[in-house]
């Protein structure tokens, strides 16, 4: 059975004094809380991942150590193995500190850091490599989407992304359909939008795996989820999660989008 997910991507933000405060409210939230996150058999517990910038990873870490529902992951990483790559840090870094998680390709890597699918794919390969569960971010821009591009734009970034990948890689990778018109925008997918292109992608992944790995991979929505509208995404069959931008900011409507994730089980 394919993971529920609720991520938090913190991006470049918070002071340390600041990602304390929201990583012990977090804490806070999810030890009053234990009842909503007890296994029980056929389990919709969701998986908490949390992607704080790469100089607080340690420090989170420490903070849900003891926390089985709580994971943290870097928001990125290098595509070399190590070298002369002035700040810039290696996946086999990440990993030793002891995170579990690496987002790759987000949009904003995508578009403001010029990375291509080839450099992407050279990331990925180094995450696995290294025992980190990929969150790999995929999505179309608002002019692909107005001329009818989106499925096709979709399909070309896992083409290169993920579906060269042998089987026991591929069903190792969580992937985030993430519309780039939606993020930071305040502009949602609607439920129905974001279903069909989760299909799609379901769809892709059965095509080259077939129907144990299609069912077992986890596909997140991003772009503007938040409190209000992340119960009506999470109720689509497709819909396993979310990863979560600017909502994640906040322990209230974080933890609010972590229980949705749970009632839409
Ligand atoms: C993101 O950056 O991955 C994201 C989904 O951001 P937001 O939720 O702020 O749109």
């Amino acid at each position: 059975m394919r993971k529920k997910i609720v991520a938090g991507n913190w991006k470049m933000n918070l002071s340390l004094e600041e990602a304390k405060t929201l990583g012990d409210g977090l804490k806070a939230e999810m030890d009053q809380n234990k009842e909503l996150f007890v296994d029980g058999a056929g389990s919709n517990t969701p998986e908490v991942v949390i992607f704080p910038p790469y100089v607080y990873l340690t420090g989170m870490i420490d903070l849900f150590k003891h926390h089985d529902g709580v994971s943290v992951g870097a928001q990125n990483c290098h595509h070399e193995e190590s070298g002369a790559f002035t700040g810039e840090v290696a996946a086999s870094m990440i990993r030793s500190v002891g995170a579990s998680h690496v987002i790759i390709g987000h949009s904003e890597r995508r578009s403001q850091f010029g990375e291509g699918d080839k450099l992407l794919a050279e990331k990925l390969k180094l995450a696995l490599k290294n025992d980190l569960t990929p969150v790999y971010c995929c999505g179309e821009q608002l002019p692909e989407r107005e001329a009818g591009q989106h499925f096709q734009v979709v399909a070309d970034q896992l083409e290169q992304g993920v579906l060269w990948m042998e089987k026991d890689q591929a069903e190792r990778v969580v992937i985030a359909y993430e519309p780039v018109w939606a993020i930071g925008t305040g502009k949602t997918a609607s439920p129905d939008q974001a279903q069909e292109m989760h299909a799609h992608i379901r769809k892709l992944i059965r095509d080259s795996y077939g129907e144990q790995v299609a069912e077992n991979i986890s596909i997140l929505y991003g772009g503007s989820c938040n409190a209000k509208n992340a119960g009506e995404l999470f109720a689509n069959p497709d819909v396993d999660g979310g990863l979560i931008g600017g909502a994640s900011l906040k322990v209230e409507d974080f933890f609010t989008i972590i229980k949705r994730r749970k009632e839409n089980g």
